[in-house]
């Protein structure tokens, strides 16, 4: 049985982003019942701790760091129309970046063995110099970095299964051959990247694959780039640390995508993820939330990960699925750079 560490807060409920928007308080408060009654052996809570600005500039310019800071000083501010922020957003953003690093330390440390950081506001929209798409401060690029520069690792694989693509993180590690970024994502959809033909660029070429997918795709066909793409790729990269961008918008149920991967699709995803773990990067194995807005999907979604994070579920044969040869343009790009099995 594996050790998994979780972090949540009563306090990431205090980035307020008004009325009906659909990255709410509720999200959090939706997880901490969740968490109080997940009874699995070999969890553990963790408090978070504040990241510092120093932290933050790991990813980010000074001056986007001032700019969300500031927000502290007003009642309501917006960065653009989906980005609104309260008093409170700067410090709760400073919460989840160190959310994501209490997790990390944990398992550095061997405290716990993996770890699921339950935060929010979410971060993979954030660029270098821009809050944008509900996200503040790039916590997922900013762990990745951190890995490297506290720990000394070389290679930290991020995979990113938000509905949406992370256009911050991607852009974060574009020329850097250390950090190896995957995303499935719905596109064309927001926020605009994300093509199979973006592959990084200099050092990093070949080290961002990016898999578009259509609407209405779910489990079996996920499952199918999984086992076909993203494994072969992800264990010639062979991370010494896997990090999720684990957004759960991509459920079937979600008012914003237009995706139909369920609960058990996730598990599935996680499961693949965590085998890699096993085999290349001691078993550390890292998700920080990012999107997911249907309540009830994204509990049960978080569920089906935490238990796979067990490693009970680790050796269980996968689903059977009929593999459609899906993505043969993403493919023909991806075999510049990676062997991928033969169809
Ligand atoms: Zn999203």
């Amino acid at each position: 049985m594996l050790r998994t560490g979780i972090v949540i807060d009563t306090r990431y409920q205090d980035h307020y982003t008004g009325r009906n928007h659909p990255e709410r308080p509720g999200r959090i408060g939706a997880l901490l019942s969740l968490v109080e009654n997940y009874q699995r052996p070999g969890t553990k809570r963790f408090d978070p701790r504040l990241a510092t600005p120093e932290e933050i500039a790991l990813i980010h310019d000074p001056a986007h760091i001032g700019r969300v800071a500031a927000t502290a000083e007003k009642d309501y501010f917006a960065f653009d129309a989906d980005t609104p922020v309260s008093n409170q957003s700067y410090a709760t953003a400073l919460l989840a970046t160190g959310g994501l690093l209490t997790v990390l330390e944990a398992i550095m440390t061997r405290e716990v063995d993996n770890g699921f950081a339950l935060v929010r506001p979410p971060g993979h929209h954030a660029e270098r110099n821009r809050a944008m798409g509900f996200c503040l401060f790039n916590s997922a690029a900013i762990g990745a970095q951190f890995l490297r520069e506290q720990f000394g690792l070389k290679r930290i694989l991020v995979m990113d299964w938000d509905l949406h693509h992370g256009n911050g993180t991607q852009h974060s590690f574009y020329d850097d051959p250390g950090v190896l970024y995957v995303s499935t994502h719905q596109y064309p959809y927001y926020p605009g990247t994300g093509a199979a033909e973006e592959v990084g660029r200099g050092q990093g070429e070949g080290q961002t694959v990016n898999l578009p997918i259509p609407a209405g795709w779910g489990d079996t066909e996920y499952q199918e780039l999984f086992q076909g793409v993203i494994e072969p790729v992800c264990r010639q990269f062979n991370p010494e640390f896997v990090l999720i961008s684990a957004g759960f918008d991509a459920h079937t149920r979600d008012p914003l995508g237009g995706l139909e991967v369920t609960e058990e699709g996730f598990g599935i995803m996680a499961r693949i993820l965590l085998r890699v773990a096993r085999d290349h990067a001691q078993g550390r194995c890292a998700a920080i939330l990012e999107g997911g807005y249907d309540l009830d999907g994204l509990q049960k979604s978080v569920v089906h990960v935490l238990d796979e994070m067990g490693g009970e579920t680790l050796t269980q044969a996968l689903p059977q699925i009929e593999p459609r040869g899906l993505l043969p343009r993403v493919k023909a790009v991806q075999r510049q750079y990676w062997e991928l099995p033969k169809e």
